[in-house]
């Protein structure tokens, strides 16, 4: 159970003094979510995300114009409208020994001017300051406040994110009122660590997070905000660190083969591994024939041939009578996979099926009885292989490609199918260190790095749209020298059924100069017609592919090498990247083809920049974390990832690596958690709603 100590964080939003019905819906909006409305603690952690400067200055000859400015002054004249002008603003004049300053007020309540700048009254004026026809004036102070006030005006103002129907002072007053309400929490840090660090207790933290002292604190960084960072961190590596912990204590099984599969197999394929292959399968193996699980990401860029390895370790747990799956995305790469893998598993004397959604009637249930019976040794297919009704008489290993498409959810379910099952998650989605700490702390990581030889390098040039007749000049003379061809279409304002037409535009475009050695793929086709567009595709009756950006994970087609992407401009450098990943697949070189359509942007400059320089796809992550934000390189922004609320993947990597050894230190050595850092660490989850790491936990 949460600790009462925090029941006023979790309160809604309306037990904040001010706080009606209205604000609280508004609120709801910006800062709850599907489950539940807004919560003080989603205030406190809104932090500012910028401030205004208002230290006063002397006199009104020294406030800065164009600027905002707070000085002291005497109200000396009102000027009302002149008769019969009605809608002309009413000006008051305000002045000190070095100048004056009109203040102006359009559709003025009149008598409330009067009443709040009585002449003769000294106040303390806020706002910007301009210069109009040489004067000086302010047109809607922000501030008016008595000199008995001075101390409620903060010298730096800090500025929210807002929401309609809560403007920036009400955010302000909320935002603080929260930060008032946190109380004094048990501390759950390491004392020698706060010391070093120069960290104060979270409770000052928040607070100066919420009352910047100057403007650094709010555009630069501050201690404060690291230290919150820290804990938010903290918290999150040591829920993985029980889950981990959890995960190899329920007793695996040990899987062992005898290596005559795998020798097969290997016999049969057309190339021999690579390094990194070698000693990806010695890693899987070595924790398949541990009796523990396995949690293994095997990351390698696109094309370094992941799948052969998919291959292996299946046919390892095969060996010893066990089965696997391997689970694809998309319905395409799903049969792709079966395709590419049946005959080679054959060769080995392995039955391998293939169940998506699609497989109904007889076919279906004959693929089920072969995997509740043992019959089929590796079912090939998408999510619908974790759906109710799928039994297996002993699955071993189940295998995840392309993970960036999958939540942490169904990396639950998957392991829920068999008895301990061994998991192994295989993403092409290069992770920046940083990243795979916070993303994959709890997994054990294999690396493709090395691509497999022969690959020739990837041409990638940027061209501008206007010379599209061009690049249809030159994909012609690819496809007469036997190329194959993929045409991306571009993203039309994220809009599926708009993405369809200007696919199939182009299809109709392409067909009048290529005829029907053009063919189309995109998502909203059957899937009959997309497996015969893919299939003629490879087959090579088709020589130009016009698609959307559904061929963008895992297809392979090595004879295809040259890549046009329409209004490259649009897409991501993580997009980019795994497209262009379609081709360089074989021996010949390849050429990729970026249409955009000018003027660019310095963010969409950038990326073509980097897409030409480099096929690296480390740097290439690296590069699009620093253009964009962390949720969009690893395509987790849709699927409902936790998004940090203090945290910042791309300048807090230190505390992410302090953190995490924090937590493994800590587990070790207090595995329950009960000792008093410990249950100040509980409470640190709770905060950040890392909590069901705390069912993990002997109960009591
Ligand atoms: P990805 O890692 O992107 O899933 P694939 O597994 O699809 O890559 O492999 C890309 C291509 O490289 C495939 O055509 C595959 O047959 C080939 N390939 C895989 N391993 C090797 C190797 N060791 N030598 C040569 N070609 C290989
Ligand atoms: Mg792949």
């Amino acid at each position: 159970m949460r600790p009462s100590l925090l029941d006023p964080l979790f309160a809604p939003v309306t037990t904040l003094p001010g706080v009606g019905p209205k604000t609280a819906k508004a609120l709801d909006k910006l800062l709850g979510d599907e489950t539940r409305g807004a919560r003080v603690v989603d205030l406190l952690f809104h932090l500012p995300v910028g401030g205004i400067d208002r230290r006063p200055s002397p006199t009104i000859i020294d406030a800065p114009i164009g600027g905002i400015a707070t000085f002291s002054a005497r109200v000396t004249e009102h000027r009302p409208p002149p008769p019969g002008k009605g809608k002309a603003p009413y000006r008051i004049l305000v002045e000190d020994e070095t100048g004056d300053v009109t203040l102006v007020f359009f559709h003025a309540d009149v008598r409330h001017l009067l009443q709040t700048l009585p002449i003769g009254a000294y106040r303390i004026v806020s706002g910007k300051l301009e210069l109009w026809e040489g004067m000086r004036q302010m047109v809607h102070p922000d501030r008016l406040l008595d000199p008995a006030q001075a101390a409620t005006l903060p010298t730096i103002e800090p500025v929210y994110g807002l929401t309609e129907g809560v403007g920036p002072r009400v955010m302000a007053r909320i935002a603080a009122a929260a930060a008032e309400k946190c109380p004094a929490l048990p501390e759950w840090q390491d004392p020698a660590f706060l010391a070093r660090s120069g960290f104060l207790p979270f409770l000052e933290s928040v607070q100066a997070l919420h009352h910047p002292a100057d403007l650094k604190a709010v555009e630069g960084d501050t201690i404060a905000r690291r230290r919150v960072a820290y804990d938010e961190l903290l918290a999150s590596q040591v829920a993985l660190a029980l889950v981990r912990r959890q995960q190899k204590k329920s007793a695996g099984r040990a899987t062992a083969g005898d290596g005559r599969l795998r020798h097969a197999i290997a016999s049969a394929l057309p190339f021999t591994l690579t390094d990194g292959q070698r000693q990806a399968l010695a890693d899987i193996h070595a924790d398949m024939e541990k009796p523990e699980r396995m949690l293994r990401l095997l990351q390698g860029d696109v094309g370094s041939g992941k799948t052969v390895v998919a291959l292996m370790a299946m046919a390892a747990a095969a060996e010893a009578g066990r089965q696997s799956v391997l689970m694809a995305p998309t319905e395409i790469l799903a049969r792709q996979h079966a395709e590419r893998l049946a005959p080679l598993a054959q060769k080995a004397g392995l039955k391998l099926a293939l169940l998506t959604g699609r497989e109904k009637g007889p076919g279906r249930a004959r693929v089920l009885g072969g995997l509740a019976t043992g019959e089929i040794d590796i079912a090939v297919g998408t999510h619908a292989l974790f759906q109710e009704g799928v039994a297996f008489r002993d699955l071993a290993l189940a295998i995840v490609d392309e993970q960036h498409r999958f939540g942490v959810h169904q990396r639950l379910l998957l392991g829920s199918k068999g008895e301990a099952v061994d998991i192994l998650v295989m993403t092409a989605t290069p992770i920046p260190r940083t990243l795979s700490l916070t993303w994959f702390g709890d997994m054990d990581i294999s690396i493709l790095a090395e691509k497999p030889a022969g690959r020739q390098p990837i041409v990638t040039k940027a061209i501008s749209s206007e010379r599209h007749d061009e690049v249809v000049g030159a994909v012609g003379r690819a496809v007469d020298k036997g190329a194959q061809v993929y045409w991306v279409c571009p993203l039309v304002q994220e809009s599926d059924t708009l993405d369809v037409a200007a696919a199939q535009e182009r299809y109709d475009a392409l067909r009048e100069v290529f005829g029907d050695r053009v063919g189309l793929l995109h998502g909203q086709m059957p899937g009959r017609d997309k497996d015969a567009a893919m299939a003629a595709f490879v087959e090579g009756k088709t020589r130009i592919l016009v698609s959307t950006t559904v061929i963008e994970v895992g297809v392979d087609v090595p004879n295809a090498s040259v890549m046009v992407i329409e209004h490259a401009e649009r897409f991501g450098l993580a997009q980019l990247h795994q497209l262009r990943g379609r081709i360089g697949r074989g021996s010949a070189a390849s050429t990729c083809l970026l249409l955009y359509k000018g003027p660019l942007g310095p963010v969409a400059e950038a990326r073509l920049t980097i897409m030409r320089e480099t096929e690296d796809g480390f740097r290439i992550a690296e590069e699009d974390l620093r253009l964009r934000g962390e949720g969009e390189v690893l395509g987790t922004k849709q699927s409902g990832s936790p998004d940090w609320r203090v945290a910042r993947p791309e300048t807090d990597g230190d505390l992410l690596a302090a953190a995490r050894d924090d937590a493994r230190l800590l587990i070790e050595r207090d595995p329950q958690l009960d000792s008093e850092r410990g249950r100040a660490i509980r409470t640190l989850l709770y905060l950040f709603e890392r909590d069901v790491a705390i069912r993990l936990l002997r109960a009591g």
